[in-house]
């Protein structure tokens, strides 16, 4: 992958992807230039249902230890967690400001205070068009659009060239907050000239547009004149974008709003204080007063799109929840897209609510999603605006990297494209830009039952492994009935077993026994959730009889 052609004199400018490249999740780049390095984005990934006891996936730090005392910021595109989830796991190794705009810092705040992480003045708010300088790299800030709010793309200012940094992005023409993406920058970087461009490629296999936030308003609009009973609507809890439109649309159908789940509680507050929702004070009601209106006058927005066993929508979907009951007439819309891996939970989750004689109203029945990805169209435009000289496409699968890859040639023949994988450290000198090393990279499964200050998370975790071991629960529960058909078994390994242990382990199995009989048919016939009502439980028995947390892993046996 040599390139011979050369780029200006300076120092050589090193970029490694730590994470994003060839999966969906943790994203995160480190950028190195002479005596300086800074990150961009240090994300999580979410585990897979079936990855039981696993709570968080986040990128392996190790190889920033060669970069230890120089890293001197950490620069966020936006506040989607696959972006800023693990900042509170790396900020020990970053010695300067984390920069990012209001919003973006808004919802990295909470985060930091749940791990007792004190980021004091070290927060530091950027606009679009604002240039900071780290070292001897200066970042300018630029407007991008996507499903929430200040959203940016970096131009990296090197001595070797301008490195252009995309974030997470889809054209969006007709953005709710007039926050439009800025194509006039994108035009004169390129033609100034791009050393390079690192481009969001989740949708590089989609053709056409992705379309804006504004083009589910027709499908919505058909529910909200159709429903007789409560509306339903499941999203994440970051699509401010999407809570707007159903605000103005609660409001314009004469429906109260109530936000149900903690984190769309916690970010409609957020976003409504800093301006980024407006919501009608006389429009919203507290998840506890839905029952004492009308069901044709609510309107609720929920936690638990993706099946999570923990949030609201799947605790409603088997009338386990303490304020909202579903009943006949009443609409559930999943106005999200289901990421692989979740497909079975979403569908139990639906099929709960349509026993409840609930309707269940998903993108493939109307148009209540849309990505805020960019599909195929809008990543040429970006490319065709920004020439860059070396393409490299993040932030996907190989399909998607590759998809984009071929796009760039089309567009830009002169493009040289970097296929790079998550370690793989891209150097631009004069000789040109290649992958020149490689450094350690991967995945740390993170169980975070724990809180407190975080010295080193990464390694405690394994301490913790290592010293309270691991305890996997086992019971056979018949599939339809949910009555116990094999007795809870407790195997462990590693377990310093003392005299408190030994009494847990003996009393185990019949209080989770109790657990699973007292728990509602429907929860104990869905795996996720009866997975998740065990860990906790076991989890608990551990921590308060003997101040343990040995890493939980259930198994449960459908017979
Ligand atoms: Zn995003
Ligand atoms: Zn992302």
């Amino acid at each position: 992958m040599l390139d011979a052609e050369a780029v200006a004199d300076g120092p050589p400018v090193d970029i490694i992807p730590l994470g994003g490249v060839g999966e969906f999740g943790m994203n995160m780049l480190l950028v190195a230039c002479g005596e300086t390095a800074l990150l961009v984005d240090a994300g999580v990934m979410f585990p897979e249902p079936e990855q039981f006891g696993v709570d968080l996936i986040i990128p392996d730090f190790s190889a920033l230890d060669a970069y230890r005392g120089r890293i001197a910021a950490l620069v966020l595109t936006h506040g989607h967690e696959d972006h800023i989830g693990a900042i509170a796991h790396v900020l020990d190794r970053v010695s300067g400001p984390i920069y990012g705009t209001a919003f973006t810092l808004a919802l990295v705040e909470p985060k930091l205070d749940e791990h007792g992480v004190d980021a004091g003045d070290r927060l530091v708010r950027v606009r679009p068009r604002q240039v900071v300088e780290v070292g001897p790299l200066r970042i300018e800030f630029l407007r991008v659009t996507h499903s929430m709010p200040d959203c940016l793309a970096l131009a990296i200012h090197t001595p070797a060239g301008t490195v252009v940094h995309t974030g997470d992005f889809k054209i969006d023409q007709t953005p709710l907050d007039g926050e439009t993406f800025d194509l006039h920058r994108f035009g004169e970087l390129g033609s100034a000239g791009v050393l390079a461009l690192f481009s969001d490629s989740t949708n590089a296999d989609r053709d056409g547009f992705s379309g804006s936030e504004r083009s589910v308003i027709d499908g919505f609009e058909e529910v909200f004149s159709s429903a007789s009973g409560k509306i339903v609507v499941t999203a994440f809890a970051t699509s401010i974008y999407r809570m707007q439109l159903l605000v103005d649309m609660a409001d314009q159908f004469d429906r109260k709003v109530a936000f149900v789940g903690r984190s769309m509680q916690q970010n409609s507050e957020l976003a409504a204080e800093l301006g980024y929702l407006r919501i009608p004070p006389r429009l919203q009601i507290r998840d506890s007063d839905v029952r004492d209106y009308a069901p044709e006058d609510v309107l609720c927005l929920c936690t638990g799109s993706q099946g999570q066993p923990a949030a609201a929508l799947p605790r409603i979907a088997i009338d386990d929840h303490r304020h909202v009951r579903l009943e006949e007439g009443d609409v559930v819309v999943f106005s999200s897209r289901v990421i692989p891996g979740n497909e079975r939970a979403v569908g139990r989750v639906m099929n709960h609510i349509a026993r409840r004689g609930a309707e269940v109203v998903a993108e493939q029945d109307k148009r209540v999603h849309v990505s805020g990805h960019g599909s195929g169209e809008e990543l040429k435009l970006v490319l065709s605006l920004i020439k860059p000289r070396f393409f490299v496409p993040i932030h996907g699968e190989y399909r998607q990297l590759s998809r984009h890859a071929r796009m760039a040639k089309l567009v830009h023949p002169a493009t040289t494209v970097l296929m790079v994988e998550d370690g793989d450290l891209l150097r631009f000198d004069r000789s040109g830009g290649r992958v020149a090393d490689r450094v350690t990279a991967g995945r740390v499964l993170i169980d975070g039952t724990r809180t407190g200050a975080i010295a080193d998370e990464v390694l405690r975790d394994r301490k913790h492994l290592a010293s309270d071991g691991l305890v996997v629960p086992v019971v056979g529960i018949n599939r339809q009935t949910g009555a116990i058909e094999m007795a809870p078994e407790l195997v462990t390994r590693g377990l310093a077993i003392d005299a408190r242990q030994a009494e847990i382990l003996r009393d185990a199995p019949r209080l989770l026994a109790e657990s699973i009989e007292n728990a509602p048919v429907e929860e104990r016939t869905d795996p996720g959730l009866i997975k998740e009502r065990i860990r906790q439980d076991v989890q608990r028995l551990f921590r308060k009889r003997a101040g343990r947390r040995p890493l939980v892993l259930p198994i449960v046996i459908e017979v």
